[in-house]
């Protein structure tokens, strides 16, 4: 049996995470996703794209994450909730969930055929800023 090949490995999520204080998110993203907060998962493979929505707790709210990838390495963050313009463990727990929920034979196969248009992409990216300025 091939061994699975992870499209976003966990070195490069704790490359992201690298500060002290950045390590906490991770260990609160890990219990997000062990929690179910994860209400919708999204990888656009030829745009190295991962969306959520994670369910933030203790609270009767949703919030909207977007992480971009650049090869081996996380290039972006973007969440709506007030920590997200720097680093929050919505993202954590949505690059989390990506480590172990996509693999490269998924970019080729079974995501493929949900590829989003381009402009959905663009539409999902003007809805995340505008969520961010009304706070
Ligand atoms: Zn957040």
């Amino acid at each position: 049996m091939a061994s699975v090949k992870h499209v976003l490995k966990f070195s490069s999520i704790m490359n992201y995470f690298s500060g002290a204080d950045e390590i906490k998110l991770i260990s609160r993203g890990e219990n997000a996703v062990e929690s179910n907060h994860i209400k919708s998962f999204h990888f656009v493979a030829n745009l190295g794209l991962l969306k959520g929505e994670i369910h933030a707790s203790m609270r009767d709210r949703v919030d909207n994450v977007q992480v971009e990838l650049n090869e081996d390495s996380i290039r972006k963050s973007e969440c709506n909730c007030p920590r997200g313009q720097y680093l929050c463990h919505h993202v954590a727990a949505l690059c989390i969930y990506g480590h172990y929920n996509i693999s490269v034979t998924d970019t080729e196969c079974r995501w493929t055929a949900r590829k989003p248009k381009e402009e959905d992409v663009k539409r999902y990216q003007i809805y995340t800023r505008r969520k961010v300025t009304h706070l």
